[in-house]
């Protein structure tokens, strides 16, 4: 029964990690979407809201659950029985940085590999960066997340507006 864990920070979950959940979901038994805790940059939105947010992003995927993590992604990993990492590939430049983590991760837990699942070309140039910052600028970001992502972008900018 091969679990495979997708970690990510999920800050706001876009149509481009949908895409690759839904694509692995396809692949492994059981899915596990994990949402890094505490990443070394600033968070738009708490975990618990990114949590809540994947939530809903998946819940239409019955093998995919949803999870939170703050110690080492290969620790959480082994935790969960995981053997497999998922993540996604953009572009060049996310190639550099996955091929890095997929060998740190190796190393630290070497029963555990990487796939990686090719974006989608219409979710290729999209980030959960770009979204926030379109957002924060007030502008439409329907093509990039889901209805609920698309509210909550709104209520937490309106908030930031009024303070
Ligand atoms: P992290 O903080 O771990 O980089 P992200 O949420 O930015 O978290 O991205 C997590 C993973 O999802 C990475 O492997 C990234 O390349 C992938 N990803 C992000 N956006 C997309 C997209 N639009 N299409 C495919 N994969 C994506």
């Amino acid at each position: 029964m091969p679990i495979a864990v997708y970690p990510a920070s999920f800050d706001p979950i876009t149509y481009g990690h949908m895409d690759v959940a839904a694509r692995a979901s396809a692949l492994f038994d059981t899915l596990i979407l994990a949402v890094y805790d505490r990443p070394l940059k600033n968070l738009l939105f708490s975990t618990a809201e990114r949590v809540e947010l994947v939530a809903a992003a998946v819940a239409h995927l019955p093998n995919v659950r949803v999870d939170t993590y703050s110690e080492l992604t290969v620790h959480y990993a082994r935790k969960v029985g995981a053997k497999v990492l998922v993540r996604g590939l953009r572009a060049v430049t996310d190639f550099e940085h996955e091929f890095q983590m997929a060998h740190l991760n190796h190393r630290l837990y070497p029963e555990v590999d990487v796939v990686c699942l090719m974006a989608s070309q219409e979710y290729s140039l999209l980030s959960s960066s770009a979204v926030k910052e379109i957002a924060a600028l007030g502008g439409n970001v329907d093509f990039m997340v889901a209805p609920h992502v698309a509210a909550a972008l709104r209520r937490v900018y309106s908030r930031k507006e009024q303070a």
